[in-house]
């Protein structure tokens, strides 16, 4: 099963990629394409709305309509419809100023791409978009019936930055996951609940309560119950579950870290090495090889070494970066490794910081000083993690 994930262009790339990385991180039968299509809205397609500070914006109903599933339904099953009314209040922190959207046009850009690539019905569609919307939701699935999904990515302010792909991957995952659980697209106002009480499928009438069912990562035995009758393939649910376990994982760690100061440990595995944040829900630090190379020097080195006087150890990092990238000839190898060696070159810097902005943009700033290669000028530069919280293997 296929589910594209596209953005919108007022959504920077780096937030973008960190989203893939972290809905790719739990690999089963659901692949999240990425794409290089970008929707543009057009002047006249939208409103601009101002806010003021601290104001509420409340959300509006949305009557699901009569669709039914017919082709991708597993199982018809009759539901008695609760007619309740989704006339809910809520607010959360938001920008002064937003431009909203008909959900209508936010779905005709998910349908262009359909049928530029052709995609067959089965194929989730999802916009990532700051953009707001005329009903003021958080997600929404395409009215029509069509597998869309939109999931904002703005007004997360309760999250620093570079955090918000927390939520905006949540919601990916569970309105896919709010999909598959219906037959008829009328089901939704029955299948959430009005009352938050940490199930996927709360309806979340303020911001604690997407934090609440967030932090709980869990699903109510209602909806266990409604997810084992529609009989969804047990391996799209445990892959789904498990995307929504790993931003609690993370979330929770990120937050008691503030009290605990205590940092993941790290697990450097397989025959690439890749680098993982073990108790930080697996999460990777994706290096290239030769940035894999001066992280892996630096482990060495709990003492630290001046930048000037790496190139004592050219023969150290030679080796290890030989065993990177086993595919280079020995010139290659041998250039590189001379430029990261050279103190007048720029190429250590500069990998330096590349592993400092990618090492940020997975644990936050905070965390973040543990793993990142530092030090006072001239003076030795050194990865602060106790080498008693890195595992080989
Ligand atoms: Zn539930």
């Amino acid at each position: 099963m296929r589910v594209h994930v596209l953005k919108s262009v007022e959504v920077s790339m780096a937030r973008y990629e960190e989203l893939m990385d972290l809905l790719d991180s739990i690999p089963g039968p659901v692949s999240f394409v990425a794409s290089e299509y970008i929707p543009t809205f057009e002047e006249d397609e939208h409103e601009v709305r101002k806010l003021e500070d601290g104001s509420k914006e409340g959300l509006k109903e949305v009557k699901f309509p009569d669709v039914v599933f017919e082709s991708r339904s597993i199982m018809q099953e009759s539901i008695s419809l609760d007619k309740m009314r989704l006339d809910i209040e809520f607010s959360y922190s938001r920008p002064r100023e937003i431009d909203v959207f008909k959900w209508a046009d936010i779905f005709e850009k998910c349908k262009e791409y359909r049928r530029i690539q052709d995609l067959g019905d089965d194929d989730f569609v999802v916009l990532i978009t700051d953009n707001g919307n005329e009903y003021n939701w958080f997600t929404g699935h395409d009215l029509t019936g069509k597998r869309n999904l939109f999931v904002q990515s703005s007004g997360w302010g309760f999250f620093t930055e570079g955090q918000s792909k927390y939520p905006v991957a949540y919601h990916v995952v569970t309105g896919v996951l709010r999909y598959l659980m219906v037959g008829n697209l009328n089901e939704i106002t029955a299948l959430v609940h009005r009352k938050a009480i940490g199930c996927m499928n709360d309806l979340c009438i303020d911001k604690k309560d997407v934090m609440f069912k967030m932090r709980t990562g869990d699903i109510c035995p209602a909806c266990i119950t409604r997810i084992s009758k529609r009989k969804i393939s047990p391996s799209i649910v445990t892959q789904l579950f498990g995307i929504m376990e790993a931003t609690r994982t993370r979330l929770l760690f990120r937050d008691r870290f503030e009290v605990t100061q205590q940092v993941s440990r790290i697990a450097i595995r397989g025959i690439r090495r890749e680098i993982y944040l073990i108790d930080f829900g697996n999460a990777q630090f994706k290096f290239t090889p030769l940035e894999k190379t001066v992280y892996f020097f630096f482990l060495n080195h709990p003492e630290g070494v001046e930048f000037n006087r790496v190139q004592d150890y050219y023969q150290e990092m030679h080796d290890i970066y030989s065993e990177l990238a086993p595919t280079k000839t020995s010139e290659q190898i041998e250039a590189s490794v001379s430029a990261l060696c050279s103190p007048l070159d720029s190429s250590l810097s500069e990998k330096v910081s590349k592993i400092r902005s990618k090492i940020i943009s997975v644990v936050g700033d905070r965390m973040s000083e543990y793993y990142i290669i530092s030090g006072e000028n001239s003076s030795p530069k050194r990865i602060g993690i106790d080498r008693g919280l890195v595992e080989f293997g």
